[in-house]
């Protein structure tokens, strides 16, 4: 294989590992939106949760109060009735204050229920304006969390064809060609081969000496940038043959 060959094999193999590294940040980005998306759901289900445990104890307040209202009310009817056998004025007039106390107490325990009412009319409303929302929380989860899936297969997939092409275009390129792509790949930010133009080293922006850029031309030997240390390359002297883009 020529030289101009495996050169541009290399600059293959670096467009797919850039690829695949895309590739495999967005599948990564796919369980943390995943967890995302479920704490806010999980927010949306705790406020209409908080907002349902206070009316319940609302409602049991209000239910206590009714009962002692009940109680207190039977309590009145009993002694309302024992007035008529009461024989001394003293005894009568001692009841009727009982009977009196008995009633303005339920009285106000009744104000206390109608307010306890209100409350519980009040984040009734609440509690459905927060369900109206956890419902569409939901919604809007359940189906982001399917476009997820589909996406994390999606990459899964691609990934698979890029290691597939990946390997094809290894094979094409020498071993220790390779083992120098790694190597600088490591080293460089993913980016291993870059091309040069207009005498300017794209990885690194900085000019080449213009010997070198003669010998770029020729494409008969691998040549790396002497700042970013990249293997570098002309473009139409790798592939000649590519038509001028306009
Ligand atoms: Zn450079």
């Amino acid at each position: 294989m020529s030289l101009r060959e495996k050169l541009k094999a290399l600059e293959e193999l670096q467009q797919v590992d850039i690829e695949q590294t895309s590739v495999r940040a967005e599948a990564e980005a796919v369980p943390r939106r995943r967890a995302e998306i479920e704490v806010g759901v999980g927010v949306a289900r705790k406020a209409c949760q908080a907002e349902e445990d206070k009316l319940a104890s609302v409602e049991r307040e209000r239910r206590s109060q009714e009962q002692t209202i009940a109680t207190e009310r039977d309590k009145v009817k009993k002694w309302e009735g024992r007035l008529a056998e009461i024989r001394t004025p003293r005894e009568y007039a001692a009841l009727s204050r009982e009977i009196d106390i008995a009633k303005k107490t339920n009285e106000s325990v009744g104000e206390q229920t109608k307010l306890l009412l209100a409350q519980a009319a009040e984040i009734t409303l609440a509690i459905d304006v927060l369900q109206e929302k956890l419902d569409e929380r939901e919604a809007g989860a359940q189906e982001e969390l399917e476009g997820l899936t589909r996406r994390a297969s999606e990459f899964a997939a691609r990934i698979v064809a890029l290691e597939a092409r990946r390997a094809a275009l290894a094979q094409k390129v020498e071993p220790v060609l390779l083992k120098r792509y790694e190597n600088i790949r490591q080293r460089r930010g993913g980016i291993a081969v870059t091309q040069v133009v207009g005498g300017t080293c794209k990885g690194c922006n900085r000019q080449i000496p213009p010997q070198m850029a003669i010998t770029l031309v020729r494409a008969n030997s691998i040549e790396n940038c002497p700042n970013c240390n990249r293997i570098i390359y002309v473009p139409e002297a790798v592939s000649p043959a590519t038509p001028p883009v306009a």
